[in-house]
């Protein structure tokens, strides 16, 4: 399995539009985060965790050629306003695109975005063209693309659910302040771990560094990986405070497992 942390920052980007802080000046690649989303390859099946508004950008610059399957965590801006440039996926591959996540989640995306999830006739796509796959809204439930078993469970974020997904030894937690037992249940186990860390103190719907480290502490994967990481990070700071197994992504890491 390979895994590439197409973007890691929180819902601003870093650098935030018009700051001025030594993160967002800094001219250290791996403090450029854009927002967060994952590719997983797994036994040929490409899956892609959200359609960050910096998608196209992150499909050119780490060459994404194909996605079979989206798989969405919850519908917050940062995580779905790229939806429209998985149409070069469409005229990549002549098929429409199967997206998955809770009914939450699904049922806002095609209020939202109703050309491109009804139903096309023809193979020619003016626009993007996903079907809509709602996930059981049980706490922890197991479902298959393409011959690959995932488990999404719940996660808390603030006043929303949103999905935490799980693939084999590898688990993705975004958007999350509090995980309920289920979530550890599923995460049992886990060898690699991309999880939620806004920043240092503490925040609404986020969770931050000493809580994060708390929930990989009791989960003990070999490698955590944090993500959605505001421009209160600076990368080699935070990095030399960081206990052994656990890293802060940057945008083209990748991850082979
Ligand atoms: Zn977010
Ligand atoms: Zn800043
Ligand atoms: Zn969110």
């Amino acid at each position: 399995m390979r895994i590439t942390v197409l973007g890691c920052g929180n819902s601003t980007g870093v650098p935030s539009i018009g700051c001025s802080c030594d993160v967002c000046l800094s001219d250290n690649p791996k403090n450029k985060r854009s927002r967060v989303s994952v590719l997983v390859e797994e036994q040929g099946v490409n899956l892609l965790i959200d359609s960050s508004p910096d998608l196209r950008q992150q499909a050119l610059q780490n060459n994404v050629l194909r996605v079979d399957a989206v798989l969405y965590t919850h519908a917050h801006a940062d995580h779905t306003m790229g939806i429209d440039d998985l149409r070069a996926f469409n005229y990549l591959s002549g098929k429409t695109l199967p997206a998955y996540g809770n009914t939450s989640t699904m049922d806002t995306l095609v209020a939202r975005f109703p050309y491109i999830f009804a139903h096309k006739t023809d193979k020619i796509f003016y626009g993007a063209s996903l079907s809509a796959h709602s996930i059981t809204d049980a706490p922890i439930s197991g479902f298959e693309i393409n011959g690959i078993s995932i488990t999404s469970f719940d996660q808390i974020h603030s006043k929303i659910k949103t999905l935490g997904y799980r693939i084999d030894k590898f688990a993705y937690s975004t958007d999350v302040n509090i995980l309920p037992e289920t979530a550890f249940e599923a995460l049992a186990g886990v060898e690699v771990w991309v999880v939620d860390c806004l920043r240092y103190t503490e925040a609404y719907s986020h969770s931050h560094l000493e809580q994060t480290l708390g929930w990989i502490d009791r989960i003990k994967p070999r490698l955590a990986i944090l993500t959605h990481m505001a421009h209160e990070f600076e990368y080699d700071r935070l990095s030399n405070e960081l206990p052994t197994g656990v890293v802060a992504g940057y945008d083209g890491m990748v991850i082979e497992l």
